[in-house]
């Protein structure tokens, strides 16, 4: 029996996890992923949040649903690869042995290490990036001014007011 690991189930690993599992022979390979939370959030829509289009619930799903029925799924923190030995070792312990290894742990975003970005210009830069954040910037355009809401609003206004003055509608 071969022994896949797929490392993170986010977008890429759960992709892999989908299209291995349909097409390598259950009684030649044993695939196992590992995540360290149960739960998938859909990053895209961090960016509808502001907006007032998404809401939290619209973003965070259970990893779950989107594996395949059966899948051998480990929730725990990965700790490392030991690429000389074939082996990934847990935070619960748990060592993994592997014969094929995919490494879909995704990135970080690290404003910190980009000099000039923290502070004040970085919180209003990466509000929308940082998914707690996203419902204050929400609440920053009702607060202040209805930022996207009264935008739209202004420029269909105007629109109209111009395409009846044109005599175009
Ligand atoms: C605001 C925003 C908007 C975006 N818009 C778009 C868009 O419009 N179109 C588009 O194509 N892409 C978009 N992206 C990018 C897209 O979301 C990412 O490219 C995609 O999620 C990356 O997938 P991934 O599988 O590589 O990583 P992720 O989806 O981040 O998955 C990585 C997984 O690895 C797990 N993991 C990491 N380290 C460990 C560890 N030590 N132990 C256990 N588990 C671990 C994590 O928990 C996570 O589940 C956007 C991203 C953001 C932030």
């Amino acid at each position: 029996m071969k022994k896949l690991v797929i490392l993170g189930a986010g977008t890429a690993g759960t992709m892999m996890l989908n299209k291995l599992n349909g097409n390598l022979d259950k009684s030649e390979w044993q695939i196992t992923i590992v995540d360290q939370f149960e739960t998938h959030y859909y990053q895209p829509g961090f960016l509808f949040i502001p907006f007032g289009i998404y809401n939290r619930k619209d973003v965070i799903k259970p990893k779950r649903d989107f594996f395949p029925s059966g899948a051998n799924v480990i929730l725990s923190e990965i700790d490392r690869i030991v690429p000389e030995e074939n082996k990934v070792l847990l935070m619960n312990n748990q060592v993994l042995e592997y014969d094929y290894l995919i490494i879909a742990s995704g990135a970080k975003i690290k404003p910190e290490e980009t000099e000039g970005i923290t502070g004040d210009f970085g919180i209003k830069a990466f509000l929308i990036f940082i998914l707690l954040k996203a419902p204050a910037l929400y609440q920053i355009s009702l607060n202040r001014g209805k930022m996207m809401p009264r935008l739209r609003l202004r420029r269909g206004d105007s629109f109209q007011r111009r395409q009846k003055r044109n005599g175009t509608n």
